[in-house]
């Protein structure tokens, strides 16, 4: 099974996949925590890209494909997977599209996180990240046990550095004009389920799954 999760940055995506992948035994592959564990070790790919990350830009489509089709031909994606943050682009998905083709694979859902601009805001200015496995917390709605500590295994919480308010306003501005159009684009390949991505993170989890298993069932 081939998923993507859309939505803006602050959707509450990343959150969502990394539950949804656990419950359902899919591999979360998200091409932001990819980049930045590129950019933390000082690779090759990360002195590439590191300065796109930092002002909040779009990295190149090559670049990003590439990396995508690698991670996703790994042993850990066999049993399916779920895609966050790719594709962010046109080309992107029809780059997806057609290597997934070539294997006789193709995209079975596409969630939509949908939450309202403001809310995105207010959410991206309050939002703390595990150093060592990437979790995501919000001071607001879903603060950690512990202060500064990572629920799940100890580590240390941190801001993004592009979690400013300046880079925030460019990546929605990003979003809007680069990624929103794909929601027509699955809309029109009728793999399209709309979720509401406010109110309790329990629920939304559920109005996932729920959406997910229809689609196991066409
Ligand atoms: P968010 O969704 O909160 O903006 P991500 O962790 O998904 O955060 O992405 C962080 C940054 O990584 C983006 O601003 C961009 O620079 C880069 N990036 C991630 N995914 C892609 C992609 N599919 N295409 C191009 N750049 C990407
Ligand atoms: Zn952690």
């Amino acid at each position: 099974m081939y998923v993507i999760f859309l939505g803006a940055p602050g959707a509450g995506k990343g959150t969502q996949a990394g539950i949804v992948a656990q419950k359902l035994g899919l591999a979360h592959v998200a091409t932001g925590d990819l980049f930045r564990q590129a950019v933390a070790k000082g690779t090759e790919l990360g002195l590439k890209v590191q300065s796109y990350l930092k002002e909040g830009k779009l990295v190149p489509d090559d670049v990003t494909v590439k990396m995508l089709l690698e991670r996703i031909a790994a042993p850990d994606c066999r049993a399916g997977v779920i895609l966050d943050g790719f594709p962010r682009t046109l080309e992107q998905a029809r780059a997806l599209d057609k290597a997934l083709a070539d294997l006789g694979k193709t995209i079975d859902r596409v969630i939509y996180v949908n939450v309202a601009e403001d809310e995105l805001l207010r959410r991206l200015s309050s939002r703390w990240i595990c150093r060592a496995c990437q979790a995501p917390y919000n001071a607001v709605n879903s603060p950690p046990a512990v202060k500064g500590k990572c629920d799940r295994c100890g580590g240390e919480l941190y801001q993004r550095p592009d979690d400013t308010p300046e880079t925030v306003k460019k990546r929605l501005q990003v979003y809007f004009a680069e990624t929103a159009p794909l929601i027509d684009y699955y809309k029109r390949q009728g793999k399209l389920a709309e979720v509401a991505g406010e109110g309790d993170m329990a629920g939304i989890g559920q109005r996932i799954i729920a959406a997910l298993k229809e689609a196991v069932h066409r």
